[in-house]
């Protein structure tokens, strides 16, 4: 095909002459508005991503972390990704809340997992949602510092914590006794109340787990129980270093 200059090669029709000096094809004209409209979409995407993600109060340790980067070793790994993926799904899809706990010894990707679904609630574009992470010890510690500091609410805190659409407590049994599992009893409660999920993680066994937590408490953090899985594999640290 002769290269002419009111001849559009690539969509092989005639161009329009504009303004009497040049040739343009209307079919590469409005192909170049769109792949600029999807970059700009594309970007605000990412900077909502960034945005939402500090936000999520994440520790600098797990920041990097997400269920795309959990190493995959075996079909034990893969079926715990696949499961946490498809928690977040089913909420999304469903537009219901549930909640999810985690446990097994320190080391095995517990909150890797947990931090993991947070991001990925915002990987399928769901930004309207308000995700956070806290420890127990953190969240209890806040409300805790209510207590001395006149310029702090306590209420207000709680009515944070149990406002936000999904929250991982990590860590739930570790320095969290006494009047701090007082306070995160409260929250877990008021979350089921606000039809908030919650995701658990901890290095106690599932059945110490919800011994921690007094029976209304229990009962409802159980009537919405999405799963419970355990990670433990023989070979954690050489595995996951
Ligand atoms: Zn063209």
């Amino acid at each position: 095909m002769p290269n002419k200059f009111d001849y559009c090669d690539k969509h092989e029709c005639n161009k329009e002459l504009v303004f009497e000096c040049r040739w343009v094809c209307n079919k590469c004209i409005s192909e170049s508005l769109k792949n600029g409209s999807n970059q700009y979409k594309e970007d605000l995407r990412k900077k909502f991503l960034s945005m939402k993600i500090k936000n999520a109060q994440i520790p600098p340790d797990l920041k990097n972390k997400d269920l795309n980067n959990f190493i995959i070793n075996d079909e034990e790994d893969e079926k715990i990704v696949d499961l946490a993926k498809r928690y977040m799904e089913q909420i999304l899809e469903k537009k219901t809340h549930s909640n999810f706990m985690i446990t097994g010894p320190t080391g095995v990707g517990k909150s890797h997992i947990a931090v993991g679904i947070l991001k990925y609630c915002y990987e399928l574009n769901y930004f309207r949602n308000s995700v956070c992470y806290s420890t127990s010890f953190g969240l209890a510690s806040k409300v805790i510092a209510t207590w001395k500091n006149p310029d702090l609410n306590e209420e207000d805190v709680l009515k944070e914590y149990s406002e936000i659409d999904l929250l991982v407590i990590d860590d739930l049994g570790y320095d969290d006794m006494g009047k701090k599992a007082e306070i995160i009893n409260k929250i877990i409660y008021r979350r089921h109340e606000n039809q908030k999920s919650t995701i658990i993680t901890s290095n106690l066994k599932s059945n110490q787990v919800l011994a921690y937590m007094d029976n209304r408490t229990c009962s409802r953090f159980l009537s919405c129980l999405y799963s419970d899985i355990k990670i433990d594999t023989e070979d954690f640290r050489l595995k996951r270093i």
